[in-house]
């Protein structure tokens, strides 16, 4: 997974300051912006499914995890399924919102690659068949488990830094005024947690603090996280043909 907020974050920088440089009509550039920003949280949706299987079996619910969501292949699959459906509505804003997607999948499992400590199947399904293992830059790091919990705690506050940025843009641009008080006030529902459950990580057996992390990570605030952003279109998208620097 590895901070979801951060994903978020990525996906509002990298997308303002890097694709939009390379496309210069605006419809485009729009759905390139808000493809990239909702595709960038994408490959953890199959978090969901884990956290479902979570307080019944931890080890079936982490291989749920980063497999195909996280591959070239998904990836693949977006471009030619959004390419598809732009054919028949004849709507080009839907072809360059599925690159958008497919290119805020790639971007978020290289970040995973990373900086998150473990395994990622880019090639997936080659793995499967022992073809091409998944991409690991961590092998030799044995994370402890109070920083794996001290970072799981700080998926809230890479949450409210995400929420944040967002309240920064809708006020610069003056855009999603009806969102801007449940954006801020989720910020702060973030940035709370994150200062209750850091102590809590320290002393907290790891069984325990993962179940009370991850369940309604699952539950409430990955489905929030995409709600929010999915409702922030008109931000997003502004920022990808203003390019107003905060
Ligand atoms: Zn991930």
């Amino acid at each position: 997974m590895g901070q979801v907020g951060l994903h978020g974050l990525a996906g509002l920088v990298v997308g303002e300051y890097v694709l939009t440089s390379f496309v210069q009509a605006p419809t485009a550039r729009r759905a390139l912006l808000y493809g990239f920003a909702l595709g960038n949280f994408i490959p953890d949706l199959d978090f969901l499914a884990s956290v479902a299987m979570f307080p019944i079996n931890q080890e079936i619910a982490l291989e749920l995890h980063r497999g195909f969501s996280h591959s070239l292949l998904g990836a693949l699959a977006l471009v030619v399924g959004f390419f598809g459906a732009s054919l028949l509505m004849r709507d080009t804003y839907v072809r360059y919102l599925g690159i958008g997607l497919a290119l805020g999948v790639v971007g978020h499992f290289t970040v995973d690659i990373f900086i998150w400590f473990a395994p990622v199947d880019v090639f997936w399904p080659a793995s499967i068949y022992g073809l091409i293992p998944p991409v690991n830059l961590w092998w030799w790091w044995g994370e402890p488990p109070l920083v794996s919990r001290l970072l799981g705690a700080a998926e809230f506050a890479a949450f409210a830094l995400y929420y944040d940025h967002l309240v920064r843009l809708a006020v610069s641009f003056n855009t999603n005024r009806e969102m801007i008080q449940i954006v801020r006030r989720m910020a702060t529902i973030c940035w709370i947690i994150w200062a209750v459950l850091t102590p809590m990580a320290v002393d907290m057996p790891n069984e325990t603090f993962e179940k009370a992390l991850y369940v309604p990570m699952g539950i409430v605030f990955m489905p929030a996280v995409l709600y929010i952003t999915w409702r922030m279109q008109a931000t997003i998208e502004v920022m990808a043909v203003q390019r107003k620097r905060l």
